[in-house]
This record gives structure tokens, C-alpha cells and sequence, in this order.
């Protein structure tokens, strides 16, 4: 079998085709049809009125929380499991990112501990919801709402991802998507704030364009320290290409899933992520297994330079955010233990995930897994 990568796009729509529109009419820069298409029409599909499109999912998240007003001497809690951009964007507004350990089963924030890291301080809650599962959304409402804080949802990885009949993204005051090209939804590079509050959504294209104001003349007059976060048309129209078929390359992955599960059924020492909840569904980002080597016969290591030698790429999984030097060095305090996020980063790792992987290829790999377990 040839070299299977962790994870490749799929651009199997409209995208070359509004691509070279945009070239071909010269409208590559942001203002162009495909920026407020793509805007209107991912906003749509969250279940969001009002989307702003920008340059990646950081800033994004960063772009976020400079809507809700968020800064110096306010603290945002956020998991410990979850990617670098989570924390970052905290700490580009001045503001200091809290973390709260994952749920064993579910690998998302475990709500159980959010309430102990509230304090005066406290401005917002950002959930993560980790590989494509919403975190536990009704606990975090009323924990928002008890304290009076604000809801940021990172929802980088869960495009299309649902809660009891509601999309991830609308359950945020304002929450923010990753397009990167191993998200289920790419632009190569790219991101968008979604929201319901017309102000917020004001405040996001005003921060966006380096302040210029909303309305009235281009005097070159500026208010407010902003940001050039603006997405190109070009990228703009892979976007918009890749919405029209939102639905089918999100059960492209959930069916990739279903046959990791299926296919490693009954090996032993291989752990997923917990099943969707009722009523919910899982958008299966990355195909993550958690390795108990004790069951397994092997350790994680082991396993993934197995499947190295077959062609098979794979990634490790984050570090937690209580580990990171550069978050310490910035007044981070990592107090306490994270047992979860410690367990995942040591004995997880990613499996090919693209949307475009075959049965065949799937079938492969986890005949890999399952003969390493017996030999
Ligand atoms: C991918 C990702 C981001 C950042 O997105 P970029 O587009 O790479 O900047 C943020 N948060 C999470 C959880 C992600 O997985």
C-alpha cells in the first residue's frame, strides 16, 4: 500500500473554478463577492447570523475576544488539552488563560472543574471541542450564566459538529473557526469569527481593518489600536466552495471514524474518544486512539514506528497547556495536577484522518495495529 499521510484536503467542488474567477477578474484582495458569500454562507451553516471572515483560526480566536472587550486583568478558563492558538489568543489581548483538566472520556474541558477556577476576575469561558465533540454545552451555559461570564467557543475543530439539534458556533456570544488545511472545512490557511450580537459582529470588522471606521469617510483617522486580519478573495472562494459541501465531507469523516471503530473492534488496549451523546453529533476530526500499553502489548512509541515502516503517517497530540514554557513565563499559574491531559499527550497519537481516505486504506491500517498486538 503507498504512503498514507495524517491528513490531506479535499478540494473536490467548485474551488478551482471561483478560484480562477477571482484571478481572472483581478478581484483578489478582501473586497471581492467571495469574502461576504463565504461570510453569509458558513454563518448560515452554523446556525449564526453574522460571519467575518479572516486570515486563520488564531486570530480568529484572538479577534474573538478583542470584540467582547476582553484584556489586561481578566482571566479566560480554558482546557489544558487543547492546541497552543487556544491560549495564545488569550494572551495577545493581555488577558491570562486558566486551565481546567479534560474529561476522561470525552477529552473535552471537564465542566466538574470549571467552577473551582472562577474568580473575580473571570471574564469567559472558551470550550474546545476536541476532535469534532462539542464539549458538555448545557453545564457551561449555566455556569456562564451563574457567574455572568461570556461563552467563546473554539470550534476549530468541529465544523458542523451538533448539540442537542443546535450547530457548534451558535452557542457562543462570539466563537471562532480554524480553516487550516487539515480542518474538515479548509481554505489552506484561514478563519472566521460567527455570531448573533450585530454589535459583536461591528466590533470584529472594525478590529479587523485596522479601525477604520464602519461607517463614514476614509479620513485616515484612527480611534483604536486595530488589526489587518482580513481574509483574500482567492482564499474567500476555495471557502465558499468547500460550504456547498459542508455536509457530505462531514459524513466523509464520521464514516472514517465508524470504520477505525469497526476495524480495530475487539483489539485490545486501543481507547477512543467516548461515543456521541444522544442527540449530538461528533464531526471526527482527527482519528485519535490512546494507547494502554499494558493491554496493548506495545506503547505508543512502539506502535507508531510499526506503522511508520508501513507507509503510515501519523501525529502526536498536544502537550498541555500547564507544561508550556512560554505560557509559565507570561504568569501562567500551572498549579495542581491535569492527570487526563498529562495521560492523553503520553499515550495518544492521530491516525490518518483525511475525508478522501478509502475503506481499503483504513481496512490497512488497522490490520497493522491488530497484527502488532498479536505478534
Ligand atoms: C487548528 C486549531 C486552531 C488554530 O487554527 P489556525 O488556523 O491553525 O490558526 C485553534 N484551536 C484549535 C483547537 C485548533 O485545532
Amino acid at each position: 500500500m503507498p504512503f498514507i499521510p495524517v491528513c490531506e484536503p479535499l478540494l473536490a467542488g467548485n474551488e478551482l473554478k471561483y478560484v480562477t474567477e477571482a484571478v481572472s477578474t483581478g478581484w483578489i484582495s478582501s473586497s471581492g463577492k467571495y469574502v461576504s458569500e463565504f461570510e453569509r454562507q458558513f454563518a448560515s451553516y452554523c446556525g449564526c447570523q453574522y460571519g467575518v471572515a479572516v486570515c486563520n483560526g488564531t486570530i480568529a480566536l484572538h479577534l474573538a475576544l478583542l470584540a467582547l472587550g476582553i484584556g489586561k486583568g481578566d482571566e479566560v478558563i480554558i482546557p489544558s488539552f487543547t492546541m497552543i492558538a487556544s491560549a495564545f489568543a488569550v494572551c495577545y489581548t493581555g488577558a491570562k488563560p486558566v486551565f481546567v483538566d479534560a474529561d476522561k472520556d470525552s477529552w473535552n474541558i471537564d465542566v466538574g472543574k470549571i467552577e473551582e477556577k472562577v474568580t473575580t476576575r473571570t471574564k469567559a469561558i472558551m470550550p474546545v471541542h476536541i476532535f469534532g465533540k462539542m464539549c458538555d454545552m448545557d453545564t457551561i451555559e449555566k455556569i456562564a450564566k451563574k457567574y455572568n461570564l461570556f461563552i467563546v467557543e473554539d470550534a476549530a475543530e468541529a465544523h458542523g459538529a451538533e448539540y442537542h439539534g443546535k450547530k457548534s458556533g451558535s452557542f457562543s456570544d462570539i466563537a471562532a473557526f480554524s480553516f487550516f488545511a487539515n480542518k474538515n472545512i479548509t481554505t489552506g490557511e484561514g478563519g472566521m469569527v460567527v455570531t448573533n450580537s450585530k454589535s459583536l459582529y461591528d466590533r470584529a470588522r472594525y478590529f479587523k481593518n485596522v479601525c477604520f471606521p464602519l461607517d463614514g469617510p476614509r479620513n485616515y483617522q484612527h480611534n483604536d489600536i486595530g488589526y489587518n486580519y482580513r481574509m483574500s478573495n482567492v482564499v474567500a472562494a476555495i471557502g465558499l466552495a468547500q460550504v456547498e459541501k459542508a455536509d457530505i465531507y462531514r459524513e466523509m469523516r464520521i464514516r472514517n471514524h465508524q470504520l477505525y471503530r469497526k476495524y480495530l473492534s475487539g483489539v485490545p488496549g486501543i481507547i477512543f474518544q467516548s461515543e456521541p451523546s444522544q442527540n449530538c453529533v461528533d464531526v471526527c476530526w482527527m482519528n485519535t486512539v490512546v494507547i494502554d500499553a499494558g493491554q496493548y502489548g506495545h506503547t505508543k512509541d512502539e506502535l507508531i514506528a510499526r506503522l511508520k515502516e508501513r507507509e503510515i503517517d501519523t501525529r502526536l497530540l498536544f502537550t498541555g497547556m500547564h507544561k508550556q514554557k512560554a505560557l509559565l513565563d507570561y504568569g501562567c499559574d500551572a498549579s495542581g495536577e491535569y492527570p487526563v491531559c498529562d495521560w492523553l499527550t503520553e499515550n495518544g497519537f492521530y491516525l490518518p484522518s483525511s475525508s478522501g481516505l478509502s475503506e481499503e486504506q483504513i481496512q490497512f491500517i488497522c490490520s497493522v495495529i491488530k497484527e502488532y498486538h498479536y505478534a
